[in-house]
């Protein structure tokens, strides 16, 4: 009885294996089966939790590019290898033999989620947040503005960002917003490019980066230091820059140190490292170092954007003005007020890192288009059974892949209690993949595996040898088919 509701019949019998295209084993299609849409932190730490707790679940991942990891490759700084050691733990789990990978597959294009919840028990939404708060000023549009998002796809590799090729000919850079992505972009801004060198980092970033001529960068928040959004890591990092000093505002800081006293301990650390960087004396040796920078990064705080300022002559930028604010409340619920005030700041190059944002990728899928998020309660997307949401999309797009992967967990664990409860009925057999291949064949979309990528990687690392880099990323979407293809 149980075989009649089983497309087995056409596949090796429960227990037994047989071996997919990809080389794993095959298991019965009696298991239960979880497709995960999304192969960043989020998609792999809600795999890896599921395939632990259940030893029957099959998990298949979806992924638009044809390259894992998500914002690990696309998005984390290349200065910074240790962050994507996560990597290895993705790929121990991308090759365990109940998950699979299907890269270049372009969830609610080249299959929707409503086709996906037909051939799976559960889907699971881990696709990030691919879009960007604009600044909603005018001038925003004008050639030198970019948003943090495509400033680091591109100096990263990301396939659509290749031709942003930045204009890098001015002095001063402005960025706006002050987390930790701001300080990743001015630190790559003002890196010295022998640093840059050894990293993953673009061909293309790197040899535009050599030839600039930002000295100058500014990063600019609404609010005060209280609430600065980096963390005490990226702005050592700013403070120990090679070949740059800070250039700090030191009315910015009046009455911080005394406001520290009941201030959590990472923020108190925080602050206190900047208000040493903006109002202490440096010793001899710092100051030594200080006098010999030729490049200078430094805060502005109480600041908004007003407008970005067109240089009369070209299509491009000569400035950005910005409103005076001042601070009502205090603390991390403290409002940015405008004093009326405005500041012009001469700049040819605007970066916007005011955050991420998720996107609906299919009109059939609650979202909440005020959060950006879609709707749910631990990971149960509301008003969908069987669907379920893990990473940048359910919570939105703040914290780091720790917090991703604590989110990702919860998400796993609503799932699993969802199985074992029977809220989420396992009664039927569900073809999985099988029938989302066949899908995808008809409408001529050829899915990456794992061990295609597995060719790409290796490509990468061999490119990235003979120039004394970890690897040297592929760029464009077809080179990277062919190179899976060979
Ligand atoms: P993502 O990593 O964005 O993964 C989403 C995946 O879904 C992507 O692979 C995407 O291609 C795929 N996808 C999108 N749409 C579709 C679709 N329609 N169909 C199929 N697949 C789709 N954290 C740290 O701990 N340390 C750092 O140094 C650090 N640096 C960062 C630097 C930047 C610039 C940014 C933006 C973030 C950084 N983070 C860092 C945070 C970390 O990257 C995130 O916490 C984490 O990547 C969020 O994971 P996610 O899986 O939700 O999203």
């Amino acid at each position: 009885i149980l075989l009649i509701g089983c497309t087995s019949l056409l596949r090796p019998p429960s227990g037994s294996a047989g071996i997919t295209r990809c080389g794993k084993a095959c298991y019965s299609s009696c298991n239960p089966k979880v497709c995960i849409v999304g192969s960043g932190p989020a998609g792999f730490y809600t795999a890896q939790h599921i395939i632990k707790a259940r030893q029957d679940v099959e998990v298949d991942i979806y992924e638009r590019l044809p390259v894992p990891f998500g914002l690990v490759r696309f998005g984390v700084a290349p200065d910074h290898p240790e962050v994507k050691n996560v990597i290895n733990t993705f790929t121990q789990t991308a090759k365990h033999s109940r998950c699979s990978f299907y890269g270049n597959v372009n969830v609610g294009k080249d299959v929707s989620i409503d086709e996906l919840q037909q051939a799976y028990h559960a889907v699971v939404l881990s696709y990030g947040a691919e879009g960007n708060r604009s600044i909603g000023v005018p001038g925003e549009g004008l050639a030198g503005v970019y948003s943090a998002k495509d400033f680091v796809g591109w100096y990263n590799g990301l396939p659509n960002c290749r031709e942003l090729s930045p204009d890098l000919s001015c002095e001063t850079a402005v960025i706006l917003g002050q987390g930790n992505v701001a300080l990743d972009v001015a630190r790559i801004l003002l890196s010295p490019i022998d640093s840059l060198k050894k990293t993953d980092i673009t061909q293309p970033a790197l040899e535009a980066l050599a030839q600039s001529q930002v000295r100058r960068v500014l990063i600019v928040g609404r609010r005060g230091p209280m609430q600065i959004a980096c963390t005490i890591k990226e702005l050592r990092e700013m403070v120990n820059l090679p070949g740059t000093r800070p250039e700090m505002v030191a009315t910015d800081f009046e009455g911080v140190a005394e406001a520290l006293k009941d201030v959590p301990r990472p923020r108190k650390r925080l602050t206190e490292l900047m208000l040493k960087t903006a109002l202490e004396k440096p010793g001899e040796k710092e100051q030594e170092r200080r006098n010999k920078a030729s490049r200078i990064w430094g805060f502005r705080f109480f600041r908004s954007p007003i407008e970005v300022l067109a240089d009369p002559n070209h299509n491009k930028i000569a400035g950005i003005r910005l409103a005076v604010n001042k601070l009502e409340g205090s603390g991390e619920g403290a409002q940015a007020v405008l004093t009326g005030e405005e500041e012009d700041v001469p700049c040819g190059l605007v970066v916007s890192s005011i955050g991420y944002k998720s996107l609906s990728i299919d009109p059939s899928v609650p979202f909440d288009s005020r959060k950006a998020i879609v709707p749910n309660i631990m990971g149960r997307v509301q008003q969908a059974a069987g669907l379920y949401c893990s990473g940048w999309l359910k919570t939105g797009p703040t914290g780091v892949i720790a917090t991703t992967m604590n989110n990702s967990f919860d998400t796993a664990r609503s799932l699993m209690e969802d199985m074992d409860s029977g809220t989420l009925d396992l009664s039927a057999a569900k073809p999985g993949s099988q029938s989302i291949s066949a899908l995808l064949e008809k409408r001529g979309v050829k899915p990456v595996t794992f061990s295609d990528w597995e060719k790409i990687d290796n490509v990468e690392m061999m490119r990235g040898e003979a120039s004394g880099k970890p690897r040297e990323k592929l760029l464009k979407v077809e080179e990277m088919l062919q190179v899976a293809r060979t």
